[in-house]
């Protein structure tokens, strides 16, 4: 297998969300990136995307502009999937969540692609081994699962199959650090990954304290917001109970987990809000009223918070 510092042809598949926000980051790591797409209209408001991306950063002062620069020349788009992977090192897949549509993806992939190429998806939960199993090299495949806005999310996590080879998650972890991200390994091909189980382990308790009149959706994310949330960035959860100590947090810890929610469904609120046609932005209502609220602002601090915590990483 090639090493990382000798693999440099890299092809994304899906021009949504995801797929041009990953393209930066190869790109960004002096990577040649094909943007693969199945129309013209989709391919061009992908490379669209892929600029916007670079603006971003460019504007947030992350970048120089001979950086944007260098970025905006490694970026190609094709239609042509098959003629993109013949000569590719690595094929990240960024389509539709739909395990059929994946996986046939993957064995055309397969089909015209170099025997060393590594394959990955950027899934946010389907199994690797089921996704690995249409391969006739399932080693060389592995998740490489992106948090969303890509450019701009440093976390990348490396899923590791039963039948990806240590050498793949090696070459993955190399590569995803090169291109500037803190990648993590799981070890275990389990639903949710690691982030995503962290995640919905408190969206389930938070939907379940607004349910149960405990506290208002706005004052729960403004818990979040201004208390753990804000040490997150540089102190980990595990490391505040060692610093905590650890004997004070089986004390809490004794109590507290009987009083969780622990239910195995989706919580009751979320089912009833969705059933009643609250789907958050998309219709005007969720936990917030959004006609009384302006979504482009709420993304644009986001994004200007991602920002400068980038800028302050690398500077
Ligand atoms: P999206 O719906 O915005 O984009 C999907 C793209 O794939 C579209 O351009 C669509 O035209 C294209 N596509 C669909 N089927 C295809 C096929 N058979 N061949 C080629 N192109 C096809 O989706 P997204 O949000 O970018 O998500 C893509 C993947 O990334 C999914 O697996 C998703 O679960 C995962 N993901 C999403 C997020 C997120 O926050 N959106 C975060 C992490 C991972």
């Amino acid at each position: 297998m090639l090493k990382p510092e000798e693999r440099k042809r890299a092809i994304v598949i899906g021009t949504g969300l995801m797929g041009p926000g990953i393209a930066y980051t190869l790109a960004s790591a002096g990577w040649d990136v094909t943007l693969c797409a199945r129309s013209e209209s989709s391919l061009t408001k992908g490379l669209r995307s892929y600029q916007a991306a670079i603006d971003t950063l460019l504007q947030g002062g992350c970048i120089s502009e001979p950086d944007a620069g260098t970025a905006h020349d490694k970026i190609a788009g094709t239609l042509d999937l098959e003629a993109a992977v013949s000569d590719a090192d690595l094929v990240i897949e960024s389509i539709a969540e739909d395990l059929d549509v994946k996986r046939t993806l993957f064995q055309r992939i397969e089909a015209r692609c170099p025997s060393d190429t590594l394959l990955s998806s950027n899934t946010s939960g389907l199994p690797v081994g089921q996704l690995a199993a249409v391969l006739n090299k399932p080693g060389r495949f592995a998740v490489t699962h992106f948090w969303n806005p890509p450019h701009l999310m440093p976390l990348v996590e490396v899923v590791k199959g039963e039948s990806t080879s240590q050498e793949t998650v090696d070459t993955l972890v190399a590569l995803l650090e090169q291109a500037g991200k803190k990648p993590v390994v799981v070890l275990k091909d389990t639903p949710g990954q690691l982030g995503n189980r962290l995640f919905h382990a408190l969206l389930r308790e938070a939907i379940w304290i607004v349910q149960e009149g405990i506290a208002s959706a706005e004052d729960v994310d403004t818990a979040v917001k201004t208390s753990f949330g804000r040490r997150f960035p540089v102190y980990g959860l595990l490391e505040h109970q060692d610093v905590v100590g650890l004997d004070t947090v089986l004390a809490i810890q004794s109590y507290m987990c009987k009083a969780l929610c622990n239910h195995t469904e989706a919580g009751m609120l979320l089912q009833n809000t969705v059933k009643s046609g609250g789907l958050g932005v998309k219709s005007g209502h969720g936990f917030y009223d959004w006609s009384k609220r302006d979504i482009e602002t709420t993304v644009k601090q986001r994004d200007a918070f991602l920002i400068r915590m980038l800028k302050s990483e690398t500077s």
